[in-house]
């Protein structure tokens, strides 16, 4: 078969390695890719990925290219493209492409078609209420004593959620994202929750259209910094398993979440077919949903392709073609974890073009993969090209032989700048 992955960050490095051991996958490309996606090699005949200089959202670009080299299966990994609909143009033009239609990619571009979604189908969530009008969403804070999570509706770079303890802060957030637009178009109309306490977890489940599979946990870091502190970024690190869920309590949260989701879907026309990624708070009232992704996280990703063990062509065509009840997922019971080091100043400004030493060193310690997520070929180095650099996975018996390898790989790696935490699972421990 002939693939095609859309994206360039760590999470497409991940799936492009783990498509690539498929005996199915007999060339593949990565477009636009990076520096340690192109270096991946199929395991059928040892052919190299071939990186092709076309933007995930370069959605004609991409058909194009699709087409030209009659590609069998086209897996997306960003939420943008999703978004913008590049599954119904491809389907459109007979082609095969795995990942949610613009219908159904609305539950992550739009939380407020998710809020409104999980209050009709009984989904458990936080209280919560969606405003286009500003001194309604005030009101609504205030019956909340300020103590709430003021949402922009639309994509805003993981940055349009503004945390609040008092009303005088909870006023500021609706101002700041409904009259100062701080996240353009995205906040016109908000979603405010209250503000909920607990231990926060990611699942995943891959979906069909008619069945939905759930992933074993992870569980993403997304400060800068160690203890949780700093800013919010796209993630620093991931693990899987969690402890903080049972194997039974996670089928309950997938009885109680997945299967009103599927219900809804199917009573609203949502034809869902690729990877739900709920973002869950475990609260002394049980576990609620906080919001919906419709792609594979980034890190997660690196952490749950490191422990599948079924063929990932075979599944995600099953997602795409609606075949999935005919298959059980299997994972090993090893331990994943995944450090991210990013460049200094992530996530505000950044250099970008420092070369990257001990790459090698690094992938040659047994049970690590080394995932890029941004870098680049520079004159034979190479280099620093992103906020997130690499996403360093490793796997062991336990969370400390896991966790113990991810960090002896970490140490071998420098660039002027690099920056990561040191406590990735170390919650868990
Ligand atoms: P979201 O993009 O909606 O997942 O929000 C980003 C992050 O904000 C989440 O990963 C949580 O850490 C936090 N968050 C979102 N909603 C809430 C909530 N209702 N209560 C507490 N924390 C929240």
């Amino acid at each position: 078969m002939k693939i095609l992955v859309i994206g360039s960050g760590g999470r497409e490095h991940a799936l492009v390695w783990k498509l690539a051991q498929s005996p199915h996958a007999t060339k593949m490309w990565c477009a636009p890719g990076n520096a340690g996606i192109a270096q991946e090699r199929l395991a059928a005949n040892g052919a190299t990925v071939a990186c092709v200089a076309i933007g995930a959202e370069d959605l004609a670009g991409q058909l194009a290219f699709a087409l030209k080299e009659q590609i069998d299966l086209t897996v997306v990994g960003p939420d943008n493209p999703l978004a913008l609909g590049i599954v119904d143009l491809f389907q459109k033009n007979g082609l095969r492409i795995w990942g949610v239609n613009a219908k159904a990619a609305q539950f992550e571009s739009s939380k407020v078609f998710s809020q409104k979604f999980m209050t009709k189908y009984g989904i458990p969530t936080a209280a919560a209420g969606t405003f286009d009008d500003v001194a309604a969403a005030k009101r609504f804070a205030a019956s909340l004593g300020g103590r709430c999570v003021v949402k922009a509706d639309g994509l805003a770079l993981g940055k349009g959620v503004l945390m609040c303890t008092t009303l005088a802060e909870a006023e500021a957030a609706v101002d700041e994202i409904m009259v100062g637009k701080a996240f353009g178009a995205a906040g016109a109309r908000t979603v405010i929750q209250e503000y909920l306490e607990g231990v926060e977890v990611s699942l995943h489940a891959l979906c069909d259209g008619q069945v939905a599979k759930i992933f074993p946990t992870s569980q993403d870091h997304k400060r800068a910094l160690d203890g949780d502190l700093g800013l919010n970024t796209g993630g620093m690190g991931t693990y899987s398993p969690t402890p903080f869920l049972t194997d039974a309590q996670l089928a309950g949260v997938a009885d109680g979440v997945l299967a009103p989701f599927m219900r809804g879907c199917q009573a609203e026309g949502i034809d869902y077919r690729g990877l739900l990624y709920p973002g869950i708070m475990l609260t002394a009232a049980g576990p609620k949903v906080l919001e919906f992704n419709a792609r594979f996280g980034d890190p997660e990703t690196q952490v749950y392709l490191t422990r599948l063990q079924n063929d990932l062509v075979e599944l995600l065509t099953a997602s795409a073609e609606g075949t999935l009840g005919a298959h059980t997922l299997r994972w090993s019971d090893t331990v994943s974890v995944c450090v991210v080091v990013a460049s200094g100043g992530y996530p505000g400004n950044y250099a970008k073009g420092k070369v990257i030493h001990g790459l090698a060193e690094a992938a040659a310690l047994p049970n690590v993969k080394v995932f890029h997520a941004g870098t680049a070929l520079k004159d034979g180095h190479i280099v620093t090209n992103g906020g997130r650099v690499l996403g360093v996975t490793a796997w062991g018996k336990d969370l400390p032989a896991a966790r113990a390898a991810a960090y002896a790989a970490v140490d071998r790696i420098t660039f002027e700048g690099a920056q990561h935490r040191r406590d990735i699972a170390a919650k868990a421990l």
